[in-house]
Protein backbone atom coordinates (compact mmCIF):
# COMPACT_ATOMS: atom_id res chain seq x y z
CA UNK A 1 0.00 0.00 0.00
CA UNK A 2 1.33 3.75 -0.90
CA UNK A 3 1.80 6.65 1.01
CA UNK A 4 -0.35 9.35 -0.89
CA UNK A 5 -1.36 12.89 -1.03
CA UNK A 6 -3.92 14.11 -2.92
CA UNK A 7 -4.22 17.75 -3.43
CA UNK A 8 -7.67 19.62 -3.57
CA UNK A 9 -10.53 18.49 -1.87
CA UNK A 10 -13.60 19.19 -3.85
CA UNK A 11 -16.30 16.69 -5.31
CA UNK A 12 -13.67 14.63 -7.09
CA UNK A 13 -10.40 15.14 -5.01
CA UNK A 14 -12.05 14.01 -1.68
CA UNK A 15 -13.83 11.15 -2.56
CA UNK A 16 -10.86 10.25 -4.69
CA UNK A 17 -8.89 10.52 -0.95
CA UNK A 18 -11.85 8.76 0.90
CA UNK A 19 -11.30 5.86 -1.78
CA UNK A 20 -8.43 5.20 -1.41
CA UNK A 21 -7.79 5.32 2.02
CA UNK A 22 -10.74 2.84 1.83
CA UNK A 23 -8.92 0.46 0.08
CA UNK A 24 -5.61 0.37 2.23
CA UNK A 25 -3.66 3.51 1.22
CA UNK A 26 -2.33 6.09 3.83
CA UNK A 27 -3.78 9.43 2.45
CA UNK A 28 -3.41 13.00 3.64
CA UNK A 29 -5.75 15.32 1.41
CA UNK A 30 -4.47 19.01 1.24
CA UNK A 31 -6.67 21.86 0.98
CA UNK A 32 -5.79 25.65 0.96
CA UNK A 33 -9.52 25.74 2.42
CA UNK A 34 -8.89 25.91 6.24
CA UNK A 35 -12.87 25.92 7.15
CA UNK A 36 -12.85 23.15 4.58
CA UNK A 37 -9.90 21.19 6.35
CA UNK A 38 -10.93 21.88 9.49
CA UNK A 39 -14.97 19.99 9.25
CA UNK A 40 -12.72 17.38 7.43
CA UNK A 41 -10.72 16.83 10.49
CA UNK A 42 -13.80 16.22 12.55
CA UNK A 43 -15.20 13.95 10.43
CA UNK A 44 -17.59 16.11 8.20
CA UNK A 45 -17.55 16.02 4.59
CA UNK A 46 -17.82 20.21 3.57
CA UNK A 47 -19.76 18.19 0.37
CA UNK A 48 -23.17 16.55 0.18
CA UNK A 49 -22.68 13.17 -1.56
CA UNK A 50 -24.20 9.70 -0.56
CA UNK A 51 -22.11 7.51 1.78
CA UNK A 52 -19.21 10.38 1.78
CA UNK A 53 -19.58 10.64 5.65
CA UNK A 54 -19.94 7.06 6.79
CA UNK A 55 -16.46 6.38 4.44
CA UNK A 56 -15.02 8.93 5.50
CA UNK A 57 -15.19 8.24 9.28
CA UNK A 58 -14.05 5.42 9.42
CA UNK A 59 -11.22 5.78 7.15
CA UNK A 60 -10.14 8.92 9.75
CA UNK A 61 -10.94 6.43 12.63
CA UNK A 62 -8.52 3.74 10.74
CA UNK A 63 -5.81 6.14 11.01
CA UNK A 64 -5.27 5.81 7.38
CA UNK A 65 -6.75 9.38 6.47
CA UNK A 66 -5.20 12.52 7.51
CA UNK A 67 -6.84 16.30 6.35
CA UNK A 68 -3.90 19.54 6.14
CA UNK A 69 -3.12 22.88 5.02
CA UNK A 70 0.22 22.30 4.64
CA UNK A 71 1.61 21.43 1.24
CA UNK A 72 4.40 20.31 3.08
CA UNK A 73 3.46 17.76 5.28
CA UNK A 74 1.69 16.14 2.47
CA UNK A 75 4.03 15.82 0.42
CA UNK A 76 7.54 15.69 1.80
CA UNK A 77 6.88 11.56 2.20
CA UNK A 78 4.15 10.65 -0.73
CA UNK A 79 4.58 8.23 -3.01
CA UNK A 80 2.10 9.46 -5.35
CA UNK A 81 0.34 12.46 -5.64
CA UNK A 82 -3.17 13.31 -7.10
CA UNK A 83 -3.66 16.76 -8.36
CA UNK A 84 -7.71 17.24 -8.32
CA UNK A 85 -7.72 21.19 -8.06
CA UNK A 86 -10.49 22.90 -9.75
CA UNK A 87 -9.98 23.87 -13.37
CA UNK A 88 -12.79 26.63 -13.97
CA UNK A 89 -13.52 28.30 -16.79
CA UNK A 90 -12.11 31.51 -18.21
CA UNK A 91 -14.01 34.41 -20.08
CA UNK A 92 -13.39 33.12 -23.20
CA UNK A 93 -14.55 29.46 -22.55
CA UNK A 94 -11.01 28.12 -21.66
CA UNK A 95 -9.76 26.41 -18.94
CA UNK A 96 -8.39 28.18 -16.12
CA UNK A 97 -4.94 25.87 -15.01
CA UNK A 98 -4.43 28.74 -12.12
CA UNK A 99 -4.93 26.40 -9.56
CA UNK A 100 -3.12 23.51 -11.16
CA UNK A 101 -0.01 25.66 -11.91
CA UNK A 102 -0.04 26.63 -7.98
CA UNK A 103 -0.65 22.93 -7.24
CA UNK A 104 2.76 21.99 -9.30
CA UNK A 105 4.75 24.80 -7.76
CA UNK A 106 3.65 23.43 -4.14
CA UNK A 107 4.68 20.05 -5.40
CA UNK A 108 7.95 21.06 -6.96
CA UNK A 109 8.60 23.26 -3.75
CA UNK A 110 8.36 19.93 -1.12
CA UNK A 111 8.74 16.59 -2.92
CA UNK A 112 11.52 15.04 -1.60
CA UNK A 113 10.87 11.49 -2.25
CA UNK A 114 12.64 10.13 -5.42
CA UNK A 115 10.56 8.37 -8.40
CA UNK A 116 7.66 10.19 -6.69
CA UNK A 117 4.60 9.95 -9.71
CA UNK A 118 2.49 13.27 -9.97
CA UNK A 119 -1.06 11.81 -11.22
CA UNK A 120 -3.50 14.47 -12.77
CA UNK A 121 -7.08 14.08 -12.03
CA UNK A 122 -8.58 17.53 -12.92
CA UNK A 123 -9.52 18.18 -16.27
CA UNK A 124 -7.11 19.59 -18.04
CA UNK A 125 -6.04 20.73 -21.87
CA UNK A 126 -4.00 18.25 -23.64
CA UNK A 127 -0.87 19.06 -23.48
CA UNK A 128 -0.96 20.39 -19.52
CA UNK A 129 0.48 17.61 -17.81
CA UNK A 130 3.69 18.65 -19.92
CA UNK A 131 3.75 22.18 -18.50
CA UNK A 132 2.85 20.90 -14.80
CA UNK A 133 6.47 18.87 -15.30
CA UNK A 134 8.13 22.17 -16.70
CA UNK A 135 6.42 24.31 -13.42
CA UNK A 136 7.31 21.27 -11.04
CA UNK A 137 10.96 20.88 -12.45
CA UNK A 138 11.37 25.00 -11.80
CA UNK A 139 10.40 24.80 -8.05
CA UNK A 140 12.28 21.58 -7.24
CA UNK A 141 14.29 22.65 -4.30
CA UNK A 142 16.69 19.48 -4.39
CA UNK A 143 17.28 16.75 -7.72
CA UNK A 144 13.96 14.55 -6.94
CA UNK A 145 13.16 12.13 -9.93
CA UNK A 146 9.52 12.02 -10.83
CA UNK A 147 6.82 11.26 -13.25
CA UNK A 148 3.88 12.81 -14.63
CA UNK A 149 0.98 10.50 -14.98
CA UNK A 150 -2.72 11.74 -16.58
CA UNK A 151 -5.53 10.07 -14.90
CA UNK A 152 -8.92 11.89 -15.58
CA UNK A 153 -11.76 11.28 -13.27
CA UNK A 154 -14.62 10.12 -14.52
CA UNK A 155 -17.24 9.69 -11.58
CA UNK A 156 -20.58 11.35 -11.24
CA UNK A 157 -21.72 13.74 -8.55
CA UNK A 158 -24.55 12.11 -6.36
CA UNK A 159 -23.43 8.89 -7.48
CA UNK A 160 -19.42 9.31 -6.71
CA UNK A 161 -18.97 6.76 -4.15
CA UNK A 162 -19.85 3.96 -6.29
CA UNK A 163 -18.32 5.16 -9.40
CA UNK A 164 -15.04 5.00 -7.53
CA UNK A 165 -15.98 1.49 -7.27
CA UNK A 166 -17.87 0.55 -10.37
CA UNK A 167 -16.55 2.52 -12.74
CA UNK A 168 -16.65 1.61 -16.61
CA UNK A 169 -12.68 1.89 -16.65
CA UNK A 170 -9.74 4.01 -15.52
CA UNK A 171 -7.07 6.02 -17.85
CA UNK A 172 -4.02 6.21 -17.72
CA UNK A 173 -1.67 8.16 -19.78
CA UNK A 174 1.82 8.06 -19.06
CA UNK A 175 5.35 9.04 -20.51
CA UNK A 176 6.87 5.40 -19.24
CA UNK A 177 6.22 1.88 -18.49
CA UNK A 178 7.01 2.67 -14.57
CA UNK A 179 4.60 5.26 -13.86
CA UNK A 180 1.65 3.74 -15.52
CA UNK A 181 2.46 0.77 -13.29
CA UNK A 182 2.95 2.58 -10.18
CA UNK A 183 -1.13 3.84 -10.58
CA UNK A 184 -2.01 0.55 -11.76
CA UNK A 185 -1.23 -0.96 -8.53
CA UNK A 186 -2.80 2.25 -6.72
CA UNK A 187 -5.87 1.47 -8.49
CA UNK A 188 -5.68 -2.64 -8.65
CA UNK A 189 -8.35 -3.10 -5.34
CA UNK A 190 -11.17 -1.04 -7.16
CA UNK A 191 -11.09 -3.92 -9.66
CA UNK A 192 -11.94 -1.46 -12.61
CA UNK A 193 -10.37 -2.35 -16.04
CA UNK A 194 -7.30 -0.29 -16.72
CA UNK A 195 -6.92 1.36 -20.05
CA UNK A 196 -2.89 2.54 -20.51
CA UNK A 197 -2.01 5.14 -23.10
CA UNK A 198 -0.05 8.34 -23.96
CA UNK A 199 -0.66 11.55 -22.05
CA UNK A 200 -2.22 13.37 -24.60
CA UNK A 201 -4.34 10.59 -25.84
CA UNK A 202 -5.56 10.27 -21.82
CA UNK A 203 -6.10 13.64 -21.65
CA UNK A 204 -7.81 13.94 -25.06
CA UNK A 205 -10.20 10.79 -23.80
CA UNK A 206 -11.92 12.58 -20.82
CA UNK A 207 -13.04 16.28 -23.09
CA UNK A 208 -13.65 13.63 -25.74
CA UNK A 209 -16.42 11.33 -23.30
CA UNK A 210 -17.84 14.37 -22.12
CA UNK A 211 -18.22 16.27 -25.37
CA UNK A 212 -19.35 12.91 -26.79
CA UNK A 213 -22.21 13.06 -23.40
CA UNK A 214 -23.11 16.53 -23.50
CA UNK A 215 -24.13 15.56 -27.97
CA UNK A 216 -26.06 12.92 -27.03
CA UNK A 217 -28.43 15.20 -24.47
CA UNK A 218 -28.55 18.09 -27.36
CA UNK A 219 -29.18 16.15 -29.79
CA UNK A 220 -32.26 14.30 -27.63
CA UNK A 221 -32.97 17.87 -26.74
CA UNK A 222 -33.54 18.39 -30.54
CA UNK A 223 -35.58 15.79 -31.51
CA UNK A 224 -37.54 16.50 -28.43
CA UNK A 225 -38.50 19.84 -29.61
CA UNK A 226 -39.53 18.66 -32.83
CA UNK A 227 -41.45 15.57 -31.59
CA UNK A 228 -43.56 18.15 -29.79
CA UNK A 229 -44.56 19.84 -32.97
CA UNK A 230 -45.08 16.50 -35.08
CA UNK A 231 -47.16 15.15 -32.56
CA UNK A 232 -44.47 12.45 -31.65
CA UNK A 233 -43.84 11.38 -27.66
CA UNK A 234 -39.78 11.80 -27.45
CA UNK A 235 -40.05 8.89 -24.66
CA UNK A 236 -40.81 6.25 -27.39
CA UNK A 237 -38.03 7.63 -29.37
CA UNK A 238 -35.57 7.19 -27.13
CA UNK A 239 -36.70 4.44 -26.02
CA UNK A 240 -36.99 3.11 -29.57
CA UNK A 241 -33.53 4.31 -30.80
CA UNK A 242 -32.04 2.83 -27.42
CA UNK A 243 -32.94 -0.96 -28.12
CA UNK A 244 -30.62 -0.14 -31.49
CA UNK A 245 -27.36 -1.93 -29.66
CA UNK A 246 -25.07 0.26 -31.72
CA UNK A 247 -27.17 3.51 -29.81
CA UNK A 248 -27.89 2.17 -26.72
CA UNK A 249 -30.01 3.84 -24.03
CA UNK A 250 -28.13 5.65 -22.13
CA UNK A 251 -27.80 9.47 -22.51
CA UNK A 252 -30.88 9.66 -23.88
CA UNK A 253 -33.75 11.16 -21.43
CA UNK A 254 -34.73 14.19 -22.53
CA UNK A 255 -35.26 17.39 -20.54
CA UNK A 256 -34.37 21.53 -19.89
CA UNK A 257 -30.23 20.45 -20.97
CA UNK A 258 -27.44 19.66 -19.25
CA UNK A 259 -25.60 21.85 -16.44
CA UNK A 260 -23.01 21.01 -13.65
CA UNK A 261 -18.91 21.95 -13.41
CA UNK A 262 -18.48 19.61 -16.05
CA UNK A 263 -20.00 19.40 -19.00
CA UNK A 264 -20.98 22.77 -19.81
CA UNK A 265 -17.71 24.33 -18.90
CA UNK A 266 -15.28 21.15 -20.46
CA UNK A 267 -17.28 21.28 -23.85
CA UNK A 268 -16.60 25.24 -24.04
CA UNK A 269 -12.73 24.31 -23.38
CA UNK A 270 -12.58 21.72 -25.86
CA UNK A 271 -14.17 24.08 -28.53
CA UNK A 272 -10.91 26.36 -27.40
CA UNK A 273 -8.71 23.46 -27.45
CA UNK A 274 -9.98 22.71 -31.34
CA UNK A 275 -9.51 26.37 -31.74
CA UNK A 276 -6.04 26.60 -30.84
CA UNK A 277 -5.07 24.22 -33.79
CA UNK A 278 -7.09 25.81 -36.20
CA UNK A 279 -9.41 23.92 -35.74
CA UNK A 280 -13.17 25.00 -35.92
CA UNK A 281 -15.46 22.40 -33.82
CA UNK A 282 -18.99 23.27 -35.41
CA UNK A 283 -20.79 20.14 -34.07
CA UNK A 284 -19.62 20.78 -30.44
CA UNK A 285 -20.65 24.61 -31.02
CA UNK A 286 -24.11 23.70 -32.24
CA UNK A 287 -24.28 21.42 -29.42
CA UNK A 288 -23.64 23.90 -26.70
CA UNK A 289 -25.96 26.61 -28.05
CA UNK A 290 -28.54 24.05 -28.49
CA UNK A 291 -27.94 23.62 -24.52
CA UNK A 292 -28.76 27.20 -23.79
CA UNK A 293 -31.55 27.59 -25.60
CA UNK A 294 -33.06 23.99 -23.99
CA UNK A 295 -32.50 25.66 -20.41
CA UNK A 296 -34.95 28.35 -20.85
CA UNK A 297 -37.90 25.64 -22.42
CA UNK A 298 -39.56 26.16 -19.26
CA UNK A 299 -39.84 29.92 -19.57
CA UNK A 300 -40.60 30.25 -23.12
CA UNK A 301 -43.63 27.40 -22.76
CA UNK A 302 -44.93 29.53 -19.51
CA UNK A 303 -44.72 32.69 -21.38
CA UNK A 304 -46.24 31.35 -24.07
CA UNK A 305 -49.13 29.78 -21.62
CA UNK A 306 -49.88 32.62 -19.68
CA UNK A 307 -49.00 35.65 -21.97
CA UNK A 308 -47.18 37.44 -19.30
CA UNK A 309 -45.47 36.19 -16.21
CA UNK A 310 -45.90 39.63 -14.49
CA UNK A 311 -46.86 39.02 -11.08
CA UNK A 312 -47.05 35.12 -11.68
CA UNK A 313 -46.22 33.41 -8.45
CA UNK A 314 -44.11 30.67 -9.86
CA UNK A 315 -43.39 27.56 -7.93
CA UNK A 316 -39.84 26.00 -8.75
CA UNK A 317 -39.08 22.61 -7.45
CA UNK A 318 -35.03 21.27 -7.54
CA UNK A 319 -32.67 23.71 -7.36
CA UNK A 320 -29.32 21.63 -8.07
CA UNK A 321 -27.69 20.71 -11.73
CA UNK A 322 -28.95 17.05 -11.07
CA UNK A 323 -30.42 15.02 -8.28
CA UNK A 324 -28.13 13.80 -5.18
CA UNK A 325 -26.13 16.46 -4.83
CA UNK A 326 -25.74 19.95 -3.98
CA UNK A 327 -23.73 21.36 -6.46
CA UNK A 328 -25.46 24.35 -7.89
CA UNK A 329 -22.55 25.19 -10.57
CA UNK A 330 -24.19 25.96 -14.08
CA UNK A 331 -27.10 24.51 -13.01
CA UNK A 332 -30.40 25.37 -15.21
CA UNK A 333 -32.27 27.00 -12.28
CA UNK A 334 -29.96 29.97 -12.06
CA UNK A 335 -31.24 30.99 -15.29
CA UNK A 336 -34.53 29.76 -15.14
CA UNK A 337 -34.87 32.16 -11.76
CA UNK A 338 -33.20 34.93 -13.39
CA UNK A 339 -35.10 35.10 -16.36
CA UNK A 340 -38.56 34.68 -14.23
CA UNK A 341 -37.81 37.35 -11.85
CA UNK A 342 -36.51 39.78 -15.07
CA UNK A 343 -40.22 38.89 -16.27
CA UNK A 344 -41.88 40.54 -12.83
CA UNK A 345 -43.05 37.03 -11.46
CA UNK A 346 -42.56 35.88 -7.98
CA UNK A 347 -40.11 33.00 -7.30
CA UNK A 348 -40.52 29.83 -4.36
CA UNK A 349 -37.96 27.44 -4.85
CA UNK A 350 -37.58 23.94 -3.16
CA UNK A 351 -34.54 21.80 -2.94
CA UNK A 352 -33.83 18.87 -0.28
CA UNK A 353 -30.06 19.86 0.01
CA UNK A 354 -29.06 22.55 -2.36
CA UNK A 355 -30.69 25.54 -0.75
CA UNK A 356 -27.77 27.31 0.63
CA UNK A 357 -25.51 27.08 -2.36
CA UNK A 358 -28.16 28.31 -4.51
CA UNK A 359 -28.89 31.53 -1.88
CA UNK A 360 -25.07 32.59 -2.35
CA UNK A 361 -25.55 32.16 -6.61
CA UNK A 362 -29.17 32.97 -7.43
CA UNK A 363 -29.46 35.40 -4.24
CA UNK A 364 -32.39 36.64 -1.89
CA UNK A 365 -35.23 37.86 -4.61
CA UNK A 366 -36.00 34.22 -4.59
CA UNK A 367 -38.03 32.74 -1.47
CA UNK A 368 -36.67 29.51 -0.36
CA UNK A 369 -39.24 27.22 0.88
CA UNK A 370 -38.60 24.01 3.54
CA UNK A 371 -40.93 21.68 1.47
CA UNK A 372 -42.86 21.05 -1.65
CA UNK A 373 -45.83 22.03 -0.43
CA UNK A 374 -44.52 25.27 1.00
CA UNK A 375 -43.48 25.86 -2.46
CA UNK A 376 -46.92 25.16 -4.04
CA UNK A 377 -48.78 26.99 -1.88
CA UNK A 378 -50.34 29.51 -3.76
CA UNK A 379 -48.73 29.27 -6.98
CA UNK A 380 -49.39 29.97 -10.49
CA UNK A 381 -47.80 27.49 -12.11
CA UNK A 382 -45.14 24.93 -11.19
CA UNK A 383 -41.65 24.36 -12.71
CA UNK A 384 -39.89 21.23 -12.38
CA UNK A 385 -36.07 21.77 -12.11
CA UNK A 386 -34.42 18.54 -10.54
CA UNK A 387 -35.66 15.37 -10.84
CA UNK A 388 -35.14 14.51 -6.86
CA UNK A 389 -36.79 11.23 -6.20
CA UNK A 390 -38.63 13.14 -3.34
CA UNK A 391 -40.03 15.27 -6.58
CA UNK A 392 -40.76 12.51 -9.01
CA UNK A 393 -42.58 10.76 -5.71
CA UNK A 394 -44.66 13.77 -5.23
CA UNK A 395 -48.51 12.33 -5.51
CA UNK A 396 -50.02 14.60 -8.47
CA UNK A 397 -52.73 15.37 -6.01
CA UNK A 398 -50.69 18.18 -4.38
CA UNK A 399 -50.69 20.37 -7.10
CA UNK A 400 -53.96 20.71 -7.26
CA UNK A 401 -54.75 20.42 -3.04
CA UNK A 402 -51.99 23.59 -2.57
CA UNK A 403 -51.59 25.15 -5.86
CA UNK A 404 -53.65 28.83 -6.92
CA UNK A 405 -54.15 27.07 -10.62
CA UNK A 406 -52.61 23.71 -10.61
CA UNK A 407 -50.39 24.24 -13.79
CA UNK A 408 -47.19 22.34 -13.95
CA UNK A 409 -44.38 22.43 -16.21
CA UNK A 410 -41.74 19.50 -15.94
CA UNK A 411 -38.42 19.80 -17.18
CA UNK A 412 -37.93 16.52 -16.43
CA UNK A 413 -40.40 14.28 -17.89
CA UNK A 414 -40.83 12.97 -14.27
CA UNK A 415 -44.83 11.53 -14.64
CA UNK A 416 -46.13 8.88 -17.17
CA UNK A 417 -48.64 10.89 -19.33
CA UNK A 418 -51.17 8.05 -18.47
CA UNK A 419 -50.80 8.86 -14.87
CA UNK A 420 -51.80 12.94 -15.49
CA UNK A 421 -54.03 12.54 -17.50
CA UNK A 422 -56.15 11.21 -14.21
CA UNK A 423 -55.76 14.07 -12.36
CA UNK A 424 -57.02 17.88 -12.49
CA UNK A 425 -54.00 19.65 -13.68
CA UNK A 426 -52.41 21.00 -16.56
CA UNK A 427 -49.19 19.89 -17.79
CA UNK A 428 -46.73 20.44 -20.37
CA UNK A 429 -43.40 18.61 -20.73
CA UNK A 430 -40.82 17.92 -22.65
CA UNK A 431 -41.13 15.96 -26.18
CA UNK A 432 -44.36 15.41 -25.06
CA UNK A 433 -47.77 16.41 -25.34
CA UNK A 434 -49.60 18.54 -23.23
CA UNK A 435 -52.23 17.37 -20.84
CA UNK A 436 -54.90 20.14 -21.16
P1 LIG B 1 -13.88 21.78 -6.60
O1 LIG B 1 -13.90 23.19 -7.04
O2 LIG B 1 -15.07 21.17 -5.94
O3 LIG B 1 -12.63 21.56 -5.62
C1 LIG B 1 -11.35 22.04 -5.85
C2 LIG B 1 -10.63 22.15 -4.50
O4 LIG B 1 -9.25 22.46 -4.72
C3 LIG B 1 -11.17 23.24 -3.58
O5 LIG B 1 -11.47 22.69 -2.32
C4 LIG B 1 -10.00 24.24 -3.47
O6 LIG B 1 -9.95 24.90 -2.22
C5 LIG B 1 -8.81 23.34 -3.70
N1 LIG B 1 -7.56 23.98 -4.12
C6 LIG B 1 -7.38 24.92 -5.07
N2 LIG B 1 -6.06 25.22 -5.19
C7 LIG B 1 -5.40 24.46 -4.28
C8 LIG B 1 -4.04 24.28 -3.94
N3 LIG B 1 -3.05 24.97 -4.52
N4 LIG B 1 -3.73 23.41 -2.95
C9 LIG B 1 -4.70 22.69 -2.34
N5 LIG B 1 -6.00 22.81 -2.63
C10 LIG B 1 -6.36 23.66 -3.61
O7 LIG B 1 -13.50 20.95 -7.90
P2 LIG B 1 -14.06 19.51 -8.37
O8 LIG B 1 -15.48 19.60 -8.79
O9 LIG B 1 -13.64 18.48 -7.37
O10 LIG B 1 -13.20 19.32 -9.70
C11 LIG B 1 -11.79 19.15 -9.66
C12 LIG B 1 -11.32 18.80 -11.06
O11 LIG B 1 -11.86 17.53 -11.45
C13 LIG B 1 -11.75 19.77 -12.16
O12 LIG B 1 -10.74 19.86 -13.10
C14 LIG B 1 -12.98 19.11 -12.76
O13 LIG B 1 -13.18 19.48 -14.08
C15 LIG B 1 -12.59 17.64 -12.66
N6 LIG B 1 -13.73 16.73 -12.59
C16 LIG B 1 -14.81 17.03 -11.82
C17 LIG B 1 -15.87 16.14 -11.71
C18 LIG B 1 -17.07 16.47 -10.89
O14 LIG B 1 -18.08 15.76 -11.01
N7 LIG B 1 -17.05 17.50 -10.05
C19 LIG B 1 -15.83 14.91 -12.40
C20 LIG B 1 -14.69 14.61 -13.15
C21 LIG B 1 -13.64 15.53 -13.25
Amino acid sequence: MKKIAVVGTGYVGLVTGVCLSDIGHHVTCVDIDERKVEKMKQGISPIYEPGLDELMKRNIERGRLHFTTSHEEAFRDAEVIYIAVGTPQKEDGSADLRFVEQAARDIGAHIERDGVVIATKSTVPVGTNEKIRAWIQQHLQRPVRFDIVSNPEFLREGSAIYDMFHGDRIVIGAGNERAAAVIEEVNKPFGIPIFKTDIYSAEMIKYASNAFLATRISFINEIANICEKVGANVEDVAYGMGLDTRIGPQFLRAGIGYGGSCFPKDTKALVQIAGDVDHQFELLEAVIKVNNKQQLKLVEKARSRFGSLRGKRVALLGLAFKPNTDDMRQAASIVIARELLQDGASVAAYDPVATENAKRIIGDEVVYASSVEEALTDADLAMIVTEWEEIKQLPLDLYAKYMKTPIVFDGRNCYPLEEVKKHAIEYHSIGRQSVL
